[in-house]
């Protein structure tokens, strides 16, 4: 560790370092389109046909050819025959002729202009068109959302249903994706209780493990559950040392402060390079990033607020960038009006939760339950994050706040 890793680091200075240090894993595989939902494209997918395949109607109506029109007032076309969706009209459009056309029936030849049925007059000998049709209304060209030979979707591009979508358009049946991340976790604590097991006094459940397990289930990561570890450095030692065997990144929840038990920092020193472990943050002051071996580390803190705070705020993007996530998604903050007052110091950031909802047509931010860094419960009533930077010195009721939506963040 240099002089400069003991200082306490801004958290946007923390998000930096942590972008800038970890590097995409090698490795792909070859998935069937279906399952390869929440995964990351390995490499560009061009386009091998125009989508869509062929000039089509926007709209149900007559397909004309604009040269056959009268410049002013109504014109009679014959309806020569029909192009509906997957039945071609066979032949071409003469002059004064028309063609039933239905939504993403092919364009005739000879035709440059769909009507919409709605105008029309439909006559026993014919239908009549009115004046201020315009040559290439209503089609949807050949190509005209992906052209042949485009990169359809670039490498590092994560699939979700539209990707899926679009990927199935180009006749896909399968994808090349970058392999999953391998992600080795563990909590630390002897007065961790594992599930069904009563609890002695002064013990508790061990819920970060279930919290992480979600969040990175929803990561779409391979999950190396390695249970519980006790307060002993040779225990944490070898687990530490054993993760880092297995994993591309470990995360560890508790021991990253400054108390008598607090064995994370000083062993990964040891056994690996601590990069920084002090935040400006809250919650979240203590939380460790460095090496072991090939595996980056993630040491949260152990208050269960704080661990999702530190995975969703620093942890994350740096897992995103390590599974070949490119670009990385963007996280918006919206500005919404505070319900309530929120007392705070200024000098570090912080992160409360909070449940957006409209208030007589207007949409506003209160925060939810007590906001004790251990309290569950206000992270299951909230849906966002407010995010008071670091200049704010509190905030009165209506003051306008800054919120991280939940969705896209777990
Ligand atoms: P630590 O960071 O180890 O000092 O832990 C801070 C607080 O979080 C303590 O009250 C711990 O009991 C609690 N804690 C630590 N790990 C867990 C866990 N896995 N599940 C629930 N609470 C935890
Ligand atoms: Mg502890």
């Amino acid at each position: 560790m240099t002089a400069q890793d003991h200082r306490s680091l801004s958290a946007a200075e923390a998000r930096a370092r942590l972008l800038a240090e970890v590097a995409p894993i090698a490795g792909h595989e070859f998935l069937a389109l279906r399952s390869a939902l929440g995964r990351i494209l390995a490499a560009d997918i061009i386009a091998p046909h125009d989508v869509p395949p062929h000039d089509n109607s926007a709209m149900d109506g007559y397909a004309v050819s604009c040269a056959s029109l009268a410049g002013a007032g109504d014109s009679k076309l014959t309806v020569v025959g029909s192009s509906f969706a997957g039945h071609a009209f066979a032949g071409s459009l003469g002059p004064g002729q028309a063609v039933r056309i239905m939504t993403g029936g092919v364009l005739p030849a000879g035709a440059d202009a769909v009507v919409v049925q709605e105008v029309t007059r439909v006559e026993a000998d014919g239908v009549v068109v009115p004046a201020g049709q315009r040559s290439g209304q209503n089609i949807r060209r050949a190509g005209e959302d992906l052209a042949r030979g485009a990169v359809a979707l670039a490498a590092g591009r994560r699939i979700g249903p539209a990707e899926l979508g679009l990927l199935a358009s180009l006749g896909l049946v399968e994808v090349a994706v970058k392999r999953r991340l391998r992600v080795a976790f563990f909590s630390t604590g002897d007065e961790l209780t594992a599930l069904g097991t009563a609890l002695t006094p002064g013990q508790i459940y061990d819920s970060n493990r279930y919290t992480l397990h979600g969040l990175l289930a929803r990561l779409g990561a391979e999950v190396i559950d390695l249970g519980v570890v006790a307060d002993r450095p040779e225990a944490l030692e070898a687990t530490l040392r054993e993760a880092a065997r297995m994993a591309d990144a470990i995360i560890t929840t508790g021991g990253v402060s400054v108390g008598e038990a607090d064995f994370v920092r000083e062993i990964l020193a040891r056994v690996g390079e601590v990069k920084f472990w002090k935040l400006d943050v809250k919650p979240g002051r203590p939380m460790a990033f460095g090496k072991v071996g090939e595996a980056w580390l993630f040491g949260l803190p152990g208050n269960p607020v704080a661990t999702l705070v530190s995975y969703t705020q620093f942890a994350l993007d740096a897992l995103l960038r390590l599974a070949g996530c490119d670009p990385l998604p963007e996280r918006p903050l919206l500005t919404v009006p505070a319900a309530n007052a929120i007392k705070k110091q200024a000098g570090r950031r912080e992160y409360l939760r909070g449940a957006v909802a409209a208030v007589d047509g207007r949409w506003q931010v209160r925060t939810t339950a007590s906001q004790g860094s251990g309290m569950l419960r206000s992270m299951t009533e909230a849906n966002c994050f407010v995010v008071l930077p670091e200049d704010c010195a509190g905030v009165q009721a209506g003051d306008s706040v800054e919120v991280q939506l939940f969705e896209g963040l777990f």
